[in-house]
């Protein structure tokens, strides 16, 4: 059905259960082979760390998953989210990354969740730690044959211009997000619409009482209402960002951040 109206399912996991290559196939042949494995952690002791005893067991089946997606003639994209763990970890990062050799590589940056409790921001990194280690992971990794890429919700200005124009001249670097376009809509299991993966228990909008079909959804998503929370969402975070060149490629990065840091101090 979903390959008659041209919509394409994206698999992110954590690959575990990719390391049977039956599965795997099963999956492939049902149409999915846009695929993500989510890398928690560099090496099994870190993994150990999420799964008590289990890391060796997790890291080695993610191993088996990358390489069965190259028997089977898929490719497989690796995600990388830059936690606190990650400042010391950088040379197992390179290693696993070059181990693996997967099709492409995108690493994110950490940001802050909003759920019924306030916003969380555990073991997350400051935007100015996240651009120290973006430079550090790239100047490891540019002279390899990876094919990665940062997507950076930071500040731009917080990144050394020479790296910065540096990974803008190799394509590197994505920017940006849906949310304050409105070019994205991401929906719940229980069909809430929320502004992203980041949002889950502050829904925006709810089908069969917003919205009962296309027609109604995209009134809906036209509102007053939205575009007014939009447009809060792409709110300067700092008076020198009115002034900035950078804008549309920045965008002030993340605005989740400015719920936990303050720009001021992080914006120069
Ligand atoms: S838009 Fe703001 S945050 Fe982005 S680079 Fe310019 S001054 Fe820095
Ligand atoms: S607001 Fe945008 S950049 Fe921030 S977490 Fe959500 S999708 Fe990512």
């Amino acid at each position: 059905m979903l390959e008659k109206k041209k919509i394409l399912p994206v698999l992110v996991t954590n690959g575990r259960k990719l390391s049977n290559i039956n599965f795997f196939r099963k999956i492939v042949n049902a149409g999915i082979s846009d695929i993500t494995i989510s890398l928690k952690a560099f090496d099994a002791v870190s993994y150990d760390k999420f799964l008590p005893g289990a890391g060796e067991k997790v890291f080695s089946e993610i191993k088996t998953a990358v390489q069965n997606a190259k028997i089977i003639g898929v490719g497989v994209n690796i995600s990388v989210t830059l936690f606190r763990e990650t400042i010391n970890s950088i040379d197992n990062l390179k290693n696993i990354l070059m181990e693996l050799n997967p099709n492409s590589i995108s690493i994110d940056m950490g940001n802050p969740i909003v759920d019924q409790n306030g916003v969380k921001a555990i073991d997350l990194l400051n935007p100015i730690e996240l651009a120290k280690t973006v430079e550090k992971i790239h100047l490891k990794l540019k002279d390899t044959d990876l094919n990665y890429s940062f997507y950076l919700t930071i500040p731009l200005c917080l990144i050394d211009n020479g790296v910065l124009n540096d990974l803008f001249e190799r394509g590197r670097v994505l920017t940006t997000c849906h949310v304050a376009k409105g070019s994205g809509l991401v929906f719940t299991h229980d069909g809430h619409v929320i502004l992203c993966n980041h949002f889950t228990s502050k829904p925006i909008g709810q089908f069969g009482v917003d919205f009962s079909n296309v027609q109604e959804l995209h009134g809906f998503w036209v509102t007053e209402q939205m575009e007014k929370l939009r447009s809060c969402c792409s709110c300067y975070p700092h008076n020198k960002c009115k002034e900035c060149d950078m804008w549309d490629k920045c965008g002030g990065g993340c605005f989740l951040k400015w719920f936990h840091w303050n720009p001021e101090e992080f914006i120069r």
